[in-house]
């Protein structure tokens, strides 16, 4: 039987999210990919008890995360009951509602329907009580945002959900759902967006900006830019690696076109005696309104090489200058 290891609390920094109580460890699992019908179940333990090892609390899902769509549920649920039960007090659990789901009008976007009924589901496939956040996973632009957020505060209030968050949305539509909220006395305390030495987006939608002033926590998912920024691909594409295994979201030509920014980036992590996941890793955190960094893995080793990133989480302006002239 699966014992926790004694020292796990030992290394592990925790933020808090925005001014809420909640804190997250630095580093969060993800389980997008490789916890699926593709992924082998020996696997998926070992990455869940490496990282809860290491201090890392937080595991995100969504509803249809696979594949098939649910099917990572199902397996974290089958994990949560053979290894982690015991261990329910000392995680904090998420999933989500907002891309397609289920076929028909009520199983997409933002509408109360859609999203309690998810819920329900997801909670029934984990089989748990309670998920600890439960985000709208995009902005819908044809359901009115008081339906949406109001759908959020009577999920928490129904005691599905801890706490509310909302991901891929903009600085400014994040500020008029956090009004509503507030409103309703909802605890909407964090946002989920993808940010990367890559990918700056939200310093431009001003959803940075805006987590700062509204007091929110920010969890950054794809910080490695789904495993761009690592050693992965320094020396062409490996067979078993994400572009190859499920090329829909990492295409090799996003490897080719990037292949020499990587490389140069690589050289500059060395230099600072990291590797380059935990370069890109350390300089999503720097950030002092990022909460947590939320990885994905596909095998327990890169879970542990990436925590190691925490050793060094200071840029002299010299390094950040260099790393935004190599991506410009
Ligand atoms: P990352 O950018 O961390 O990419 C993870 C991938 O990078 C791994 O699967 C692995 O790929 C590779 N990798 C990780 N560490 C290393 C390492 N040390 N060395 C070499 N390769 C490494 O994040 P994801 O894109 O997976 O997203 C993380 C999580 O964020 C998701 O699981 C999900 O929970 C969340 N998410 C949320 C979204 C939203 O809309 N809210 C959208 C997307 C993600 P390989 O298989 O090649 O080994």
């Amino acid at each position: 039987m699966y014992q926790a290891s004694k020292t796990r609390y030992e290394s592990m920094p925790y933020r808090k999210c925005g001014e809420s109580g909640l804190k997250l460890p630095a580093v969060s699992l993800g389980l997008w990919h490789n916890f699926g019908d593709n992924g082998d179940f020996d696997n998926m333990v070992a990455m869940c008890t490496t990282a809860f090892d290491l201090g890392i609390t937080h595991f995100d899902l969504a509803n249809n995360y696979g594949p098939v769509p649910g099917r990572a549920e199902e397996n974290f649920g089958k994990i949560m009951a053979s290894t982690l039960k015991p261990y329910r007090d000392e995680l904090v659990i998420s999933t989500k509602a907002g891309y397609t789901m289920w076929e028909g009008p009520y199983g997409d976007f933002g509408s109360r329907k859609y999203l309690i009924a998810s819920l329900d589901q997801s909670l029934k496939r984990m089989g748990l009580e309670y998920v600890d956040i439960f985000y709208h996973h995009r902005m819908d632009p044809d359901t009115p945002l008081e339906e949406t957020m109001g759908a959020l505060a009577q999920i928490v209030k129904s005691g599905k959900a801890l706490y509310a968050g909302l991901s891929n949305y903009d600085g400014e539509t994040m500020k008029r759902a956090s009004a509503i909220l507030k409103d309703l006395h909802c605890p909407f305390i964090i946002n989920q967006n993808r940010y990367s030495i890559f990918d700056r987006g939200i310093t431009e939608n001003g959803l940075l900006d805006a987590a700062y002033t509204e007091k929110k926590g920010v969890i950054i998912f794809s910080p490695l830019a789904q495993g761009l920024l690592t050693e992965r691909y320094l020396k062409g594409i490996p067979d078993d690696s994400r572009v190859k295994t499920d090329g829909r979201f990492l295409k090799a030509e996003a490897v080719e076109k990037k292949q020499a920014q990587v490389l140069a980036l690589n050289e500059l992590a060395q230099e600072r005696g990291q590797t380059l996941a935990q370069m890109a890793l350390s300089w999503v955190y720097r950030q002092p309104t990022v909460t947590s960094v939320l990885i994905g893995a596909s095998r327990p080793q890169q879970i542990i090489e990436n925590v190691g990133m925490l050793k060094n989480c200071s840029f002299s302006q010299a390094e950040l200058a260099k790393i935004d002239e190599i991506v410009k």
